[in-house]
C-alpha cells in the first residue's frame, strides 16, 4: 500500500529525544509531521541517560560544539516549561550545578586548562568542596564548579515530550521500523516500512546509534556506532548530596525522587544492552570511593543504553550533498539530552529555509565524504 502525505510535510525516523524534539518543533511550525520508531517512543538511549545538561562539564575544547551546547543550555529551561505546560507533566528540571572533582594530577591540569576559555566555570578548593558537599571523600586537589550545568530526569522529560507531541497532533507509528529510504529524481523523498511506502517533503533521519544503516546503501557511511553506558540507581534514607558530583570515570546525580543515579561506563560492545554484574560492581565501588555513604545504599535498578557515538565526537546536523532531500540529526553521543532543544530548533530552521541560530558547518554530514568513496 502506498500512502501519500500532503505538502509541507515531514517524516522523522526515530522517536528518541532528538527525533521527538524535532517533530515537536516542526508541528509547532505548522509542518504536518509523521514519526516512525522501530519500537516504542523514547525507549533507547534517551531514557537510559543521566539527564545532566553538561554544557561545561562534558566539554574539553573551545569551539563550535561548545557553542552548540551552550545554545541548547540557554533555551533548555524554557523548552521544559513549554513541555510541562502542554503536557501537564513535570520534566523534573533541577537548577543545581555540577561539581567536577579533580581525580589526579593530570585530571587537575586538564580541568585548570579549561578556565582560560570556559565561560561558566569556577575553580573551587578542597575547603569549598567540603562545604558544598561534605560527603565527598576526596577533593584535596580541588575542582570546577559548573553552576549552570543543571539537570532533568530523562524518563519524566520523555513522558512530557511524548504527551506534548500527541497533543500537538503528531502522527506516530510505533513498532514500525524504517527499512529503507526512497530516492526519486536524485532526491530522498520517502521511506519504506514493512509493506508500505510513505512520502513527505522532508525526511529527517534521527535514529540514534542505528542511523548509518539507512544511509549506507546510498554510499554515505556515517561513522555512528553504539557506545554502551551502564548505570545504577540507588537510594538512601536521607539525601547525601545536593549537586551532581562528577569525577573521572564516575558521576552521581541526585534526582528529585531522592534516588541517586550512578553512571556510566563507556564500552564499544555493539548493540548489546545487558547490564553486567562485574561492570556494575566496579562502577559502584568507584562511586563509593567518591561518596563513602553510598556503601549503605539500597539498590533500585541497573540498566544500559546505547549512546550514538561518532569518531570525531561531533553530531551530524544538516544535509549531505550525497543524499539530497535527507536531513540528518544523529550522533549526539554523550550530549543528546542536552542538545535535544537546540537540535529541534535547528532542524526546523533547515526545513523552513531559515538561517540557523548557530553555525552548523562543524556538524555538516559532508565532513565524512573524504572517508566515503563515491558510488
Ligand atoms: C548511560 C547514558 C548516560 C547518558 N547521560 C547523558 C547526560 O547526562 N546528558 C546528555 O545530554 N546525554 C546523555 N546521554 C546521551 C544521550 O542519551 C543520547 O545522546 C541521546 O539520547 C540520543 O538521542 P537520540 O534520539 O539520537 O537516540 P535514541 O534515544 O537512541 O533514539 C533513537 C530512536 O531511533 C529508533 N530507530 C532506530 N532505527 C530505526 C529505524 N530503522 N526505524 C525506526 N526507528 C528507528 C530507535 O528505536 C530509538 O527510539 C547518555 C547516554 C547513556 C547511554
Amino acid at each position: 500500500m502506498t500512502r501519500t502525505i500532503d505538502s509541507a510535510s515531514a517524516i522523522v525516523i526515530g522517536g528518541g529525544m532528538i527525533g521527538c524534539s524535532i517533530a515537536l518543533d516542526l508541528l509547532r511550525a505548522g509542518v504536518q509531521t509523521t514519526l516512525f520508531d522501530k519500537g516504542k517512543l523514547l525507549q533507547e538511549a534517551s531514557t537510559a541517560a543521566a539527564g545532566m545538561l553538561g554544557a561545561q562539564v562534558e566539554i574539553h575544547h573551545p569551539g563550535a560544539f561548545y557553542e552548540l551546547c551552550r545554545f541548547s543550555q540557554s533555551i533548555y529551561k524554557g523548552w521544559t516549561e513549554e513541555l510541562e505546560q502542554c503536557s501537564g507533566l513535570s520534566a523534573q528540571y533541577i537548577e543545581r550545578g555540577i561539581l567536577r572533582i579533580a581525580y589526579n594530577e593530570e585530571d587537575e591540569a586538564e580541568l585548570r586548562s579549561r578556565l582560560s576559555w570556559m565561560q561558566d566555570a569556577e575553580w573551587i578548593d578542597s575547603g569549598t568542596i567540603r562545604s558544598l558537599e561534605p560527603g565527598v571523600a576526596y577533593g584535596e586537589r580541588g575542582g570546577l564548579h559548573f553552576a549552570k550545568d543543571h539537570q532533568i530526569h530523562p524518563v519524566h522529560t520523555a513522558r512530557a515530550l511524548e504527551a506534548a507531541l500527541r497533543r500537538e497532533g503528531c502522527t506516530i507509528h510505533e513498532e514500525s521500523p524504517v527499512f529503507g529510504l526512497i530516492e526519486k529524481n536524485g532526491r530522498i523523498c520517502g521511506i519504506r516500512t514493512a509493506g508500505e511506502e510513505h512520502y513527505a517533503d522532508h525526511i529527517v533521519l534521527a535514529s540514534g546509534a542505528w542511523a548509518s544503516a539507512l544511509t549506507e546503501p546510498f554510499g554515505l557511511s556515517l561513522p555512528i556506532f553504539p557506545v554502551k553506558g551502564q548505570c545504577i540507581s540507588v537510594r538512601l534514607p536521607s539525601p547525601i548530596i545536593e549537586h551532581t558530583v562528577f569525577t573521572k570515570g564516575c558521576y552521581v546525580v541526585p534526582k528529585m525522587d531522592g534516588s541517586l543515579l550512578i553512571g556510566a561506563t563507556q564500552e564499544e560492545a555493539g548493540y548489546d544492552k545487558k547490564a553486567h554484574v562485574s561492570v556494575i560492581a566496579a562502577l559502584y565501588r568507584r562511586a563509593v570511593e567518591l561518596l563513602p555513604e553510598l556503601a549503605e545504599a539500597e539498590l533500585v535498578s541497573t540498566w544500559a543504553g546505547l549512546r550514538p557515538g561518532t569518531r570525531d565526537e561531533l553530531p551530524f546536523i544538516g544535509t549531505s550533498s550525497r543524499l539530497p532531500g535527507l536531513i540528518i540529526a544523529a550522533g549526539h553521543y554523550r550530549n543528546g539530552i542536552l542538545l535535544a532543544p537546540a537540535t529541534g530548533k535547528l532542524i526546523k530552521q533547515i526545513v523552513l529555509g531559515e538561517a540557523p541560530s548557530v553555525d552548523l558547518s562543524a556538524f555538516n554530514p559532508d565532513r565524512v565524504l573524504n572517508l566515503t568513496p563515491a558510488h
